[in-house]
């Protein structure tokens, strides 16, 4: 089958979303050249339970006025719409299903999420459905992350491409805080979130 299209899916809380998923998920897009990029906020992350989430539609609707500035940035519900847990190997099924067998997908990451891939569902199946892109991060060492790639390679034969990406030394965790302690949370995220976070009272 001749692959017509590629397909980014960016995965995540996006609680907030902010410059360091968008710089990550453009600079996969021309790595590898891919048509369109999905942003797929999670409905409600299994490794996330040591803080409570905002609600799905207010993540979906930041994430949404954080892309519509790049014409190739599109954002998905498929996972706030599924029920229970999030797994990226069922958001990866359901968009095999939705774009068929001429679209090859490619599943972006960052460093710390990668170094935890092994601890996810069916990870043989995630990497069978997928190319998978993992992205440099502040804070995580290459050769962690170098590591982590070779042991994948061993354990499932798959290559796992390394992106190497501006260093944004942004998490949503500190974004959060910041917002908690009155600090100003300026230019780690487009003015359009931080209006909205401002306006709804969001993490305080
Ligand atoms: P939290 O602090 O709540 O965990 P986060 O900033 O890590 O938030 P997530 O929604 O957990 O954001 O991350 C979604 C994806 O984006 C993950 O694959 C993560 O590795 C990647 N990512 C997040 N921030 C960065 C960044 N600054 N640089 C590169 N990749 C990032
Ligand atoms: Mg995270």
């Amino acid at each position: 089958m001749k692959i017509k299209n590629r397909v980014g899916v960016m995965g995540g809380t996006f609680d907030p979303i902010h410059y360091g998923h968008l710089v990550t998920a453009e600079a996969a897009r021309t790595t590898f050249k891919l048509d369109e990029v999905i942003f797929t906020p999670a409905g409600n992350p299994p490794h996330k339970k040591d803080y409570e989430v905002t609600p799905a539609e207010e993540r979906y609707l930041m994430t949404i006025l954080a892309i519509n500035s790049n014409p190739y940035f599109k954002v998905s519900r498929v996972e706030i719409d599924r029920h229970g847990l999030t797994y990226t190997v069922d958001t990866l099924c359901e968009f095999k299903k939705i774009y068929g067998p001429d679209t090859a997908l490619y599943f972006i990451s960052g460093a710390d999420a990668v170094l935890d891939i092994l601890t996810w569902k069916d990870v043989r199946d995630v990497l069978n459905y997928c190319t998978f892109i993992a992205a440099t991060r502040p804070g995580y060492p290459i050769e962690k992350l170098d590591q982590k790639l070779i042991q994948i390679k061993n354990l499932y034969g798959k290559v796992v491409y390394p992106l190497q990406v501006t260093g944004m030394d942004i998490s949503s965790t500190e974004i959060r805080k910041r917002v908690k302690q009155g600090i100003s949370i300026k230019y780690l995220l487009p003015e359009s979130v931080e209006l909205h976070i401002k306006k709804h009272g969001l993490y305080r």
